[in-house]
């Protein structure tokens, strides 16, 4: 098939985003207001944060302010795979909290139960599937990381299956694989723009006030707490959290720790009943394949598939355009890699092509603190892997601002910072140098070069 045709009518939106579900946007601050708690972002980050806030305490009087529409930025453009990992997988948690990963492997699982949970108790309709993620080899090396990954994880006490490639074509087929890992209870499927607009109508309902196109320029310290200051009006908090993600950051320390990194997704039209038969996905699960440079895809409800990855883009100077949200050559890359991946869909044409910013930090996980004398919180990081984690997240940022010491706090994961980038222009340079050496690991046996064993030693690292 050729890519270029089958890309030719994609419309050049986030498939999610583009939706009758969409709400009418929240009106604009105008004025001045106070709150208990005010909380700064509308994705993921910002609408738990305001959601549990109020679930603690329905008493609490909780402002929202997003400067955009809620879930228009990673939240709603996202692969819409909600893992249980709070470490970006077991082995990075291994690797930097080894004494911990026992105990995060548990907290991430119960924070995913938590998003089942509270899908179902509000009713929130977007297509919550507890599939697990297949992980699939397209390498012998790759397939010998996985047994590894596995005894690992057993040692754990979390299950994965490792298959050779009959049982994993059993469950999708490609010719492609040569083996794979089944990681059943640790992923959930759904629509996260659905998700966003599902948690913003939950805040809605618990009295959460939610003002959309209302960007904060600043934080002051005032006596009674901390005022933002919007363009139209000004909100008095005695506590503010914020769940602002990669961009510019309130807090100018925040700058030092993430860096913007561009990942890009494809949709297909509904595959018929007979295509869906010839690749067989009767469990529905998550794929990635376990390269450096990895594809991830899924089913959506409607049996589409979404097939993003690959190329992970930083632009140099670390900047920020809505241009930068559509490249041609990542979409023909990703459509050449579809075909090859499943030539059996060969005809299938995509609908929607789009790109995302990804918070990526130097440990690939979150980072959490607190500023102002205790009175602000943040929480950003998550390096493609927010969907999930996101809740645990808001979970430390309402412990903080409490002023309580719980399980969460007291993790060395939750009070150590990542190590900071260097600045520009050796950021860009050591970030192309990182970006080139991972894609000759994927060319040579997964083998690591000088400059990402030095990497890995540092604990230092790109992702996305
Ligand atoms: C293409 C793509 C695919 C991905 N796939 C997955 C996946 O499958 N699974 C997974 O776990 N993760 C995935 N991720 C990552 C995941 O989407 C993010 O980790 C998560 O959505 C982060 O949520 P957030 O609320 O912290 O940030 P965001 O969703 O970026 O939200 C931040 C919000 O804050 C607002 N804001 C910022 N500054 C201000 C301000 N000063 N005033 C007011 N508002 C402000 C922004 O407008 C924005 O709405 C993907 C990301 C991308 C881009």
């Amino acid at each position: 098939m050729d890519p270029l045709k089958a890309l030719t009518d994609a419309e050049r939106k986030p498939y999610w985003l583009d939706s009758t579900a969409k709400p009418e946007p929240q009106a604009r601050l105008f004025g001045n207001t106070t709150a208990d708690l005010a909380v700064v972002g509308g994705g993921f980050s910002g609408l738990w944060t305001a959601l549990m806030a109020k679930e603690r305490d329905p008493s609490l009087d909780v402002v929202l302010l997003e400067g955009r529409r809620i879930g228009w930025a990673a939240s709603g453009r996202n692969g819409g795979f909600a893992m249980a990992t709070l470490t970006h997988g077991i082995a990075n948690g291994l690797e930097r909290w080894p004494e911990e990963i026992s105990t995060l492997e548990h907290m991430g699982l119960r924070n995913l139960d938590e998003i089942g949970e509270t899908v179902t108790r509000y009713g929130i309709d977007c297509g919550y599937e507890r599939t697990g993620e297949l992980h699939v080899a397209t390498e012998p090396w790759q397939l010998e990381e996985m047994h590894e990954s596995a005894q690992v994880a057993r040692e754990l006490g979390v299950r994965f299956d490792v298959m050779d490639a009959d049982r994993v074509r059993a469950e999708v087929d490609s010719p492609t694989y040569v083996g794979g890992m089944w990681e059943r209870d640790g992923c959930a499927m759904l629509d996260p723009a659905r998700l966003a607009w599902g948690l913003r109508q939950a805040c809605l309902d618990l009295g959460v006030r939610i003002y959309e196109r209302t960007p904060v320029r600043s934080v002051k310290d005032v006596p009674a707490g901390l005022d933002l200051l919007t363009p139209y009006g000004t909100v008095k908090a005695a506590r503010v959290a914020l769940g602002t993600g990669v961009f510019q950051p309130l807090l100018r320390r925040l700058k030092h720790f993430l860096v913007p990194v561009y990942d890009y997704a494809l949709m297909t039209e509904p595959l018929s009943a007979e295509q869906l038969a010839s690749v067989g996905w009767h469990n529905r699960q998550g794929v990635g394949d376990a390269a450096n440079q990895f594809h991830y895809y899924r089913l959506t409800q409607d049996n589409r598939i979404l097939w993003g990855g690959y190329d992970a883009v930083y632009y140099n100077g670390g900047k920020i355009k809505p241009e930068y949200e559509q490249r041609d050559e990542t979409f023909v890359k990703l459509a050449e890699h579809f075909f090859t991946t499943f030539p059996q869909l060969s005809g299938l044409r995509f609908t929607h092509r789009w790109g995302g910013i990804i918070d990526t930090c130097s440990r690939f996980s979150a980072f959490y603190g607190q500023s102002h004398g205790g009175r602000l919180a943040y929480a950003v990081g998550y390096t493609g892997m927010g969907v999930g984690a996101t809740r645990f997240g808001a979970n430390v940022m309402l412990d903080m601002l409490s002023g309580e010491r719980t399980e969460r706090t007291e993790l060395r994961m939750v009070k150590e910072k990542p190590i900071p980038f260097p600045p520009e222009p050796i950021r860009s340079a050591g970030i192309q140098m990182t970006r080139w050496s991972i894609a000759r690991a994927d060319l040579n046996q997964g083998r690591r070069n000088l400059w990402l064993r030095t990497l890995d030693r540092m604990g230092l690292g790109f992702d996305s």
